[in-house]
């Protein structure tokens, strides 16, 4: 693939490359939502996969393409937690050696996640921004490939399979909920629903405290915002100032981009538990809340909602599940 372009081709080829390292997830009808929206709504459950999110598919589909040289010296990346631990069991699969740069904002118990995967770890500075600098030494170094989390064709062609998948499982899918944070699972998945049909709608969800990708679609070019704590740790960090696709992607194919408040993702996060049995954490519950709050607007009749994740403490979702259990208490 020329580094420039993507294409629907190319999320075929990347359906059939990562076939042996991520799965088909199901999609999951949810008669609670369908009853609420007057819709019909379905869950792509993307907490299934191996290491508990859809990052599994562009890192597969970024290393499978990797020549044997690079594979040969190792790759690096930085990572809030999924990127980091998606690329470090594929390369752990392939027999590639991987380090993982990570901020101190990271949670303790990804970190020990990624090392239990068999990838050095590194931790250096207090933003992402931070790591990011020193993961950029550490590869001119030591000559290892960087894998970006989201600014990369074949990371964005990995996650567009999500919605090859979508259309496979049902083809009258008319509008997918999706969360954003650098915009890699947006811009792939609009991509390969509009180049099937360009009517299709897609919907970005990010929480309302820190929504990187929402003030650079509403400035016009990539901005820096300030970092925040948020249920949705996953969605934090800026989409970067150098982005080259994920934004031009998410400004052509995404209809609209919703917020949410962390009130909201802790319902969501309840709602997946309480009426479907399914963990979900808080970047992936966004897609869901949105639907909650009732601040989508102009959805179809038959909505795909993306649950990227399932990488939350338990002692956190217990929490919630307590508080949501009894509001107001
Ligand atoms: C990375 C991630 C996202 C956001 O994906 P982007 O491609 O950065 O927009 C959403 N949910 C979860 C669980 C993630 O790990």
């Amino acid at each position: 693939m020329q580094q420039s372009e993507i294409s629907l081709k190319e999320i075929y080829r990347a359906k059939e490359r990562i076939s042996s390292i991520a799965w088909q997830t199901p999609l999951i009808p949810s008669p609670s939502l369908s009853e609420l929206t007057g819709d019909s709504v379905y869950l792509k459950y993307e907490g299934l996969q191996p290491t508990g999110s859809f990052k599994i598919r562009g890192a597969a589909n970024k290393l499978l393409s990797l020549s044997e040289e690079e594979k040969s010296r190792g790759v690096i990346a930085f990572s809030t937690g999924n990127h980091g631990r998606a690329v470090a069991a594929v390369a752990k699969q392939l027999g590639i050696r991987a380090v993982i740069c990570l901020s101190n904002r990271v949670p303790q118990y990804r970190v020990e996640a990624m090392r239990q995967l068999g990838a050095e770890v590194a931790v250096h500075g207090v933003s992402q921004d931070e790591a990011y600098a020193y993961a950029i030494e550490l590869q001119r170094e030591q000559k290892l490939t960087m894998i970006k989390p989201f600014d990369d064709p074949f990371i964005i062609a990995g996650q567009g399979t999500i919605g090859l998948e979508l259309m496979e499982d049902r083809p009258d899918i008319d509008t997918a909920i999706v969360p954003v944070s650098g915009g890699g699972l947006v811009a792939g998945i609009a991509f390969a629903l509009k180049s099937a049909d360009p009517s299709l709608r897609v919907i970005g969800v990010s929480m309302e405290c820190a929504p990187a990708m929402y003030h650079c679609l509403k400035e016009g070019r990539p901005v820096e915002i300030e970092e925040k704590d948020s249920l949705a740790d996953a969605l934090l960090g800026g989409i970067g100032l150098d982005n080259r696709y994920t934004f031009p992607m998410t400004q052509t194919y995404v209809d609209d981009m919703v917020l949410v408040s962390e009130d909201e993702i802790a319902r969501g996060m309840f709602f997946a538990l309480d009426k479907h049995h399914l963990v979900v954490e808080g970047s992936g519950a966004v897609g869901i809340a949105a639907l909650l709050s009732g601040k989508t607007a102009n959805l179809g009749k038959n909505i795909a909602v993306v649950m990227s994740g399932s990488n939350v403490d338990i002692a956190l979702l217990t929490r919630i599940a307590v508080e949501q259990q009894s509001p107001g208490t």
